[in-house]
């Protein structure tokens, strides 16, 4: 899709430091760290959210998840949280929908301060 960066890492338009790509999936390291270890998993097909993923997408879906896992033990990350920002209001920021990979150094617990 034009002017989306997800879209012009996947066309290798936009640099990234890619960690992992298949003919459905890319996994790169993200630009702003927010732990030691912070990648985003991402189809390289562009659906704007999680909202708008459709029946058709599940298999997508869970290979983006297989491939978490897969990136965990390769990277040996002894826990990790994933997240998706789903919607302005819920921060995201890049709609392409992506999952963050966030592991090591103190990560916050999300509703306890
Ligand atoms: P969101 O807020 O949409 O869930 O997260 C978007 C993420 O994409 C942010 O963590 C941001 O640092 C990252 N990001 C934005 N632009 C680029 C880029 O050009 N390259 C990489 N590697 N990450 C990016
Ligand atoms: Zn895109």
């Amino acid at each position: 899709m034009r002017d989306c960066i997800f879209c012009k890492i996947v066309a290798g338009e936009i640099p990234s430091q890619k960690i992992y790509e298949d003919d459905d999936v890319m996994a790169f390291y993200d630009i702003h760290p927010k732990a030691d270890v912070h990648f985003l998993v991402i189809p390289k097909k562009h659906i704007p959210t999680y909202m708008d993923v459709e029946e058709q997408d599940l298999p997508l879906m869970g290979k983006i998840h297989s491939t978490v896992q897969k990136l965990a033990r390769e990277l040996e990350l002894k826990g990790f949280r994933v997240i998706n920002n789903c919607g302005k209001e819920g921060g995201q920021e890049v709609f392409h929908i992506h999952f963050h990979v966030l592991s090591g150094g103190k990560l916050g617990t999300p509703g306890q301060g």
